[in-house]
């Protein structure tokens, strides 16, 4: 009897360990061990390649120099006294959501300054409150880094890489080329100035007889941050590898351009498909003139290098860049034409940079427009551009074309 009694205790011993055991492994021990999958982060990509709509057109928006701080409690800066007490980062976001709103793009470009490092606790917190309104739309973005950005807790090549890995971002530290000349595999280029220079390409409408192939080129810069030459300090400019890697990618693209089926309604004549280019600090051609055609409002002095590395002449020569989009100078949101090729300011966006009380802060939006053959879209045809106000109804206003492929002919 007794015997029995203690077999029943060890048994009831044995169950109660087991059981602990069970709670500690299922409360404690394993969800230290076990890998939690739910909480991997993966960055979202978009749905690429970027190409035209099926109604033939393609649009960017370009903001330029947010200056992004810490947020809601970093105040906004050159606004009018009735708008100083409410106005912070916030602003820059809610502006930037309404305009991601009210254009529907199908891409983001940020040309620079996006945050403003001296403002900036931590660079990483900083990017995912600047950049969230775009990634909230799920709408491909693409950025360059200004002369700003660096200037917090992150070096230039630390937040190209980190921008490159948020979601919905089509951003790139280097630009990728073919492991050798048959294979698709694609490896960076490291050994090129700077960190943000890449190229991405746009494909014709879906069901187009260009729907395969890139016909509007976008080309992104890295125009760096400051130097100092001959004791003098002054901008950076971009540099002679970051012209050879463009004009090798330009002639790349100018091998795909002939319309080899006479059949449609086209012209007879190749036609180079368009390019665009976007980087931060301007040209030193935009202050020495003569840029003519000036559309919109050139109020402060062209804030450039001393150097003028001929990017001017890199354009010209590879033929395919019909504009350039940059930003730096607030206040200027002009267009104005070089020897054929428009230069356009994006006109400061954020709060919490520099502008002018009374002034609206604003952003450009830039669209394609395929031309139409006998019954489908062929290439671009036109090249548009147009700027909004953050003034309450987001006024459209300066809107101009930029390129026509008739005039060429
Ligand atoms: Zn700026």
């Amino acid at each position: 009897m007794e015997s029995a009694r203690q077999w029943i205790y060890s048994l009831l011993f044995f169950i109660f360990t087991i059981a602990t055991l069970h709670v500690l492994d299922t409360l404690i021990i394993s969800t230290r061990l076990t890998t939690n999958y739910q909480n991997i982060k993966l960055k979202k990509h978009p749905h690429l390649p970027l190409r035209f709509r099926s109604d033939g057109t393609f649009k960017i928006l370009q903001v330029a120099d947010m200056h992004y701080g810490n947020g809601m409690v970093t105040r906004c800066r050159d606004v009018l006294e009735s708008e100083f007490n409410y106005c912070t980062d916030l602003n820059t976001t809610h502006f930037l959501r309404k305009m991601i709103q009210i254009e529907k793009p199908d891409l983001i470009v940020f040309t620079g300054d996006n945050i403003f490092g001296t403002s900036a606790t931590d660079a990483a917190e900083s990017l995912f409150e600047v950049f969230a309104p775009a990634i909230e739309s799920g709408i491909p973005w693409a950025a360059v880094l200004g002369n700003h950005d660096q200037e917090s807790t992150m070096n230039r090549e630390e937040l190209m890489s980190f921008i490159s890995l948020m979601d919905y971002s089509v951003s790139q530290t280097f630009p990728s080329t073919k492991v050798n000349s048959d294979s698709k595999e694609q490896q960076p280029m490291t050994n090129i100035d700077g960190f943000g220079n890449y190229n991405l390409e746009v494909w014709g409408a879906p069901g187009s007889y260009l729907s395969n192939s890139s016909i509007l080129n976008l080309y992104f810069l890295d125009s760096g941050d400051r130097a100092i030459v001959h004791g003098v300090r002054t901008y950076n400019w971009i540099r002679e590898s970051q012209l050879s890697w463009l004009r090798g990618v330009s002639k790349r693209f100018q091998g795909q351009w002939k319309y080899d089926d006479q059949s449609m309604d086209i012209s007879p004549l190749p036609v180079m498909h368009p390019a665009l280019a976007f980087f931060h600090i301007p040209i030193p051609e935009i202050r020495q003139g003569p840029i003519k055609d000036i559309v919109g409002t050139y109020r402060e002095y062209v804030a450039c290098s001393s150097i003028n590395s001929g990017v001017l002449k890199t354009f010209i020569s590879m033929g395919d860049v019909k504009a350039v989009f940059i930003g730096h100078d607030h206040t200027n949101d002009f267009c104005g034409n070089l020897e054929g090729i428009w230069f356009c300011y994006g006109g400061g966006f954020g709060y919490h940079g520099y502008g002018v009380a009374g002034w609206p802060r604003r952003a450009r939006v830039i669209q394609g427009e395929l031309g139409k053959g006998k019954e489908a879209w062929m290439g671009v045809g036109k090249i548009r551009t147009w700027k909004r106000l953050d003034d309450g109804v987001l006024t459209k206003f300066d809107e101009q074309v930029l390129w026509d492929i008739h005039s060429l002919r």
